[in-house]
């Protein structure tokens, strides 16, 4: 047993040392020079997330968690294309109900054996999906339960479940919410690391509720960042919180409790609440109510909770929800996902959610475990902060990506990590980098050098002076922090050795990313030590001293001094807005300077922009085409320091329009500047419906070769579309036969029998269009002449009436569709 214990570790060194070497050697260290001085950090961070993530992930050797049941999995979704493809061939050759039945049965086994996959292993998924073409060979009644390749343009939300037993199996999940607040599950085949929020249009596969994505910058634009704006942080003051608790009743009706309201109350508003507070300074704190405990079969669901909570909640009066499941669930792993249980899963800052009392935007977390290493881990998350790692770099004394290996969750002095502090009941503050991304710090509380002599002061204790150093690396992806801890609330009794110098960090110069712990020597930087970089930025830091009250560093390195801009949109908020036509909006960024001199110049442009598609083969190739509204100087910007601008433009006619602002400055870094991007949906007041299309197709919803028959049962296709900024609620399609009568002046049709009407809401959305399959069965022959009314009492299109013609062909024997296809 002890041998073949050994063996596997053996083995697993093995195989983890191959995938540092593989992967390092490979990727890690490939020039990404490109990157950050070309595109840069605007245009790829996605891609620069993914890339570090995958790195650190990969030395854990994640790849084949599951592979038995996956390769289950995808051999049954393959046999049922292949049947598929058969049975759509049969049909295809003999149009008959029974052979469209058979086709309809498979493909609705096939959808669920493939939405299955996409959860699972979104990388076996896009082996098997079906493109355009291959789509497009099947009818309309197969095709509409198939994957669809479609472009969605929202807001990204993201969650993430920790399992800090086997923080492996820690995992995030996506969803992207639309302009109409439908939210759609999102499975990347990659980790997309952005931060909540982020408004990104995703280039992907859709199936039901579902879209596939292939990861990488043709698929996946992010059109703006959320990350802190200077202006508003939501993070600080009062965070109003419901905190409700959720019993658990299995199969056989036993009750598993969750914790009581007292020691909910102990646990937010006593211990996560002094966490927070002593963290932030006295910025931030937690306030509100405890509900329940709710009776449930469900487990670990966070709509269930809600919609429990909702008779007794008002959702309008919270922004942060915290929700109790019983430890019951995660000792026996019911709360899982793919068979892996978790401590506790949040979102990575705030998300909508439907309620009774309205849409509300709110975070949350779900605990299982009410510990405040739980607790406040999750909470981090919803503020968020991402994952504390520590970094073993076989005290190499300096940082060489190819030779360190991570330990996920590793860093044991931040509740973001933890590791090893928390089986002591400690709870470290978050590092310095953390409280810079939640908003703790202010301005001059963080700077950017690259040489000088500076003093820290203890990140525990608020007040004057420099609690974060950051040394920006111009030609890596990451930079170094520096930070300074003292043995003082929340960090008392930690570690000797973390009092005695100055802690580093491993960063990455944009918000939403992990952070590394990195041990030189022992924990920290000691007084009369030095830190070396071996890279060509030859970074020195050495500690000069190191008292109670503060830390002396003296940084000294080759960087060359520059100035870096970064930017956010502040307005429209998620980078949407609606809008009428010929109206002015203003558009407010926030622009930062992360180099160390001053930006000179600085110049806003404005675009609109468009994508065109050059071809439509699976991948379809973009063009990018774009328009100079307005260009504005906005002067100088030292380093270090935000400037908030506005830009204004006028709206024209109803559309979705793009824009684009590119600012950049005379001696920025980053040649490229920064490029944000935005999207206008200009609509009319009100509803205003039209019609888009309307065509006939037989009553297998095969398009028409020729005119049906009289008695020939065939399909009237409306399609109609809402271009208001209003839903049209019980709008009403009416279709009636009419009669022609023309003079010189024109033609006019008289409607003499209504043959259908029905009544449904119609969203707003320029893009989405509605469409109804209405039944009809012509019954003479000659032309045939439909009208179509659209009602609705706050629809502002003048036009509500659209006419129709169609030949119908003589049919001598009456002979139904059956009798045809059977001689
Ligand atoms: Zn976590």
């Amino acid at each position: 047993m002890q041998k073949k214990s050994i063996l596997i570790v053996l083995l697993l060194i093995i195989l983890s040392s191959y995938f540092v070497y593989a992967y390092s050697a490979k990727e890690f260290l490939q020039d990404y020079k490109e990157l950050i001085t070309g595109k840069a950090v605007q245009e790829n961070k996605g891609g620069l997330f993914e890339e570090i993530v995958d790195f650190f992930k990969s030395l854990f050797g994640k790849k084949n968690v599951g592979a038995d049941i996956r390769r289950e999995q995808d051999k049954e979704v393959s046999q049922l294309n292949e049947q598929l493809v058969y049975l759509n061939e049969k049909y295809q050759q003999i149009y008959n109900k029974q052979n469209l039945d058979e086709l309809v049965e498979i493909n609705n086994k096939r959808k669920q054996k493939t939405i299955e996959l996409m959860q699972k292993d979104p990388n076996e998924a896009l082996k098997l999906v079906f493109d355009e073409n291959e789509r497009n060979k099947f009818p309309l009644e197969v095709q509409k339960d198939m994957e669809e390749k479609i472009v969605q343009e929202g807001k990204l939300e993201i969650r993430y479940a920790d399992d800090f037993e086997n923080p492996k199996n820690s995992k995030y999940y996506y969803d992207i919410i639309d302009d109409n607040f439908n939210k759609i599950n999102v499975y990347p085949n990659k980790n997309i690391n952005l931060v909540s929020n982020s408004r990104v249009e995703i280039n992907g596969y859709k199936l039901e509720n579902n879209l596939l994505v292939d990861v990488n910058n043709e698929n996946l634009q992010i059109l703006s960042l959320n990350e802190k704006a200077e202006e508003t942080n939501e993070n600080l003051g009062e965070q109003r919180t419901i905190v409700i608790l959720m019993d658990y009743v299995d199969e056989n009706n036993v009750l598993y409790p969750t914790i009581s309201r007292e020691d909910a109350q102990k646990a937010i508003f006593e211990e996560a609440n002094d966490y927070y507070k002593e963290n932030s300074y006295g910025k931030t704190w937690l306030t509100g109510n405890i509900v329940g405990p709710y009776k449930t079969t469900k487990p670990c669901s966070e709509y269930e909770s809600i919609k429990l909570a909702d008779k007794d909640v008002n959702f309008q009066n919270y922004e942060r929800i915290i929700i109790f499941y019983p430890f019951y669930l995660r000792q026996n792993n019911i709360c899982n996902i793919g068979g892996w249980g978790y401590d506790g899963i949040s979102s990575l800052g705030k998300n909508y959610w439907s309620t009774e009392d309205g849409l509300i935007s709110a975070s949350y977390s779900l605990n299982l475990r009410k510990d405040l290493w739980v607790t406040g881990h999750e909470l981090g998350h919803q503020f968020g902060v991402m994952h504390a790692n520590l970094l073993d770099c076989n005290n190499l004394g300096y940082f060489e990506p190819d030779l360190c290996n991570l330990d996920y969750y590793g860093d044991p002095f931040d509740i973001m990590g933890n590791e090893g502090t928390r089986s002591r009941g400690l709870n470290p503050h978050l590092n310095a980098y953390n409280k810079e991304v939640i908003g703790y710090l202010s301005e001059e509380e963080i700077i950017n050098q690259i040489e000088g002599e500076f003093d820290l002061k203890p990140i525990e204790l608020g007040g004057d002076g420099i609690k974060l150093i950051k040394i920006p690396m111009p030609n890596k992806i990451y930079e170094y922090s520096l930070e300074y801890r003292q043995p003082i609330g929340f960090d008392k009794d930690i570690d000797d050795k973390l009092y005695d110098g100055v802690l580093l960090h491993i960063t990455m110069p944009w918000h939403g990313a992990d952070t590394s712990l990195y041990y030189p020597k022992d924990i920290t930087i000691k007084p009369g030590e030095v830190f070396e970089d071996h890279s060509d930025n030859d970074v020195k830091i050495k500690v000069l001293s190191a008292y109670g009250s503060y830390a002396k560093v003296n940084i000294e390195s080759k960087i060359q001094p520059f100035s870096r801009l970064d930017g956010i949109l502040i307005e429209p908020k998620w980078g949407f807005i609606e809008t009428l036509p010929n109206t002015i909006n203003t558009i407010k960024l926030s622009i930062h300077n992360t180099g160390v001199i001053k930006a000179e110049n600085i110049i806003a442009k404005l675009y609109r922009y468009e994508f065109i598609i050059v071809n439509n083969s699976k991948n379809g190739a973009t063009e990018y085409i774009e328009e100079l509204l307005s260009e504005e100087n906005f002067g100088n910007l030292d380093a270090g320091e935000y400037k908030i601008i506005g830009l204004r433009y006028n709206t024209d006619e109803p559309r979705y329009n793009k824009y684009l602002i590119k600012i950049n400055s005379e001696n920025n870094f980053n040649e490229d500047g920064i490029k944000l991007r935005f999207t206008n949906r200009v609509s009319y007041e009100g509803a205003y419906l039209s019609l888009a299309n309307f065509y006939l197709r037989d009553e297998f919803n095969t398009r028409l070769d020729k005119p049906p028959k009289v008695n020939q049962k065939i399909l009237l296709i409306v399609d109609i579309y809402n271009q208001g900024l209003e839903t049209a609620q019980n709008s009403t399609l009416s279709i009636y036969e009419a009669e022609r009568t023309c003079n010189p002046y024109g033609c006019n049709y008289q409607p003499i029998g209504k043959i259908f009407e029905t009544t449904r809401d119609l969203f707003k959305d320029l893009n989405r269009e509605v469409f109804y399959n209405l039944e009809y069965t012509p019954r003479k022959s000659g032309k045939t002449y439909l009208t179509l009314e659209l009602n609705h009492p706050n629809n502002r299109n003048p036009q509500k009436e659209f006419y129709y013609e169609f030949d119908v062909q003589p049919n001598k024997r009456p002979s139904s569709i059956k009798e045809k296809y059977e001689r």
